[in-house]
């Protein structure tokens, strides 16, 4: 049932929370050694992936992991463990491709499906850019291997339904995701913004989402450098479920979860 705020019945926000996984595939896929400084990815598979598992399982919260095939290869048992503990899997490229693709395109995007649907048993349902690139064939391709989100584009605050040859798809909706202000990465990469003025950012930002009940999304790396894998960065985290658990009809999901919502009411999405 439709709730009043356009979200399932007493939903007000909904609150997602989100992690690319962005493991060495990051840096093998621009022909760097993952050792020495390069070595930032591997801080994903080794500690920032299980200290989110141990903190969304400590307070319960629903989450959706990209995943590049080349580090579920690397990584088969971590990828597994998200996995097992129930959280999703979706896919995120394979070699992290943040560059124009041609005709290979089509082949890596089957190449990861298999691979994770080979590891997990059963096939990914969603797909977010690596780096934010796509084209019409992307998701085509994406059609085809039967996927029913993406998690890419920028141009909306909600989710919508996806637009495809001109025709408006009724099985497959766009879960957008601000990677300018909802995400670690400018943050720690570009600005070097202590991790406490980062906290207070995102507060403000849920707290004007909040209020238009929009939904909020927020993008984690577990790596380390620029990411949020270790200790004090992902104690941010921690201290925002806690802000945001304070709020009356917030509900945390999964984007299967909320995408699957949309679809069993796509009239009520633009
Ligand atoms: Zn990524």
């Amino acid at each position: 049932m439709i709730g009043k705020y356009r979200w399932p019945r007493d939903v007000r926000c909904v609150c997602m929370l989100t992690v690319d996984f962005d493991g060495p595939s990051h840096e093998i896929g621009r022909n760097l050694r993952p050792l020495g400084i390069n070595s930032w990815g591997r801080y994903s598979g080794r500690r920032g992936v299980p200290r989110y598992l141990d903190l969304f399982e400590k307070y319960e919260i629903p989450s959706t992991f990209f995943v590049p095939g080349f580090d579920a290869e690397y990584y088969p048992a971590v990828v597994k463990d998200i996995h097992r503990r129930g959280f999703e899997v979706a896919a995120h490229g394979y070699l992290h491709e943040a560059w124009e693709l041609g005709d290979e395109e089509e082949e890596l995007l089957q190449r990861t499906h298999t691979i994770l649907t080979e590891l997990l048993g059963t096939p990914p349902v969603g797909w977010r850019s690596p780096s934010g690139r796509k084209t019409a064939r992307t998701m085509r391709v994406l059609k085809k291997l039967g996927y029913l989100y993406d998690s890419s584009d920028k141009d909306y605050d909600l989710p919508y339904m996806v637009r495809l040859d001109g025709s408006r798809l009724s099985d497959m909706v766009e879960i957008p995701n601000n990677t300018y202000s909802l995400d670690d990465f400018p943050w720690f990469k570009f600005s070097m913004t202590p991790a406490s003025e980062v906290l207070a950012h995102w507060k403000q930002e849920f707290d004007s989402l909040y209020a238009e009940n929009g939904y909020f999304m927020l993008t984690f790396h577990p790596r380390s450098g620029w990411g949020s894998g270790g200790p004090s960065r992902a104690r941010v985290i921690e201290e925002m479920i806690r802000y945001i658990k304070q709020h009356e009809g917030i509900r945390f999901f999964s984007i299967r979860q909320l995408a699957d919502w949309c679809l069993n009411n796509h009239v009520e999405f633009e």
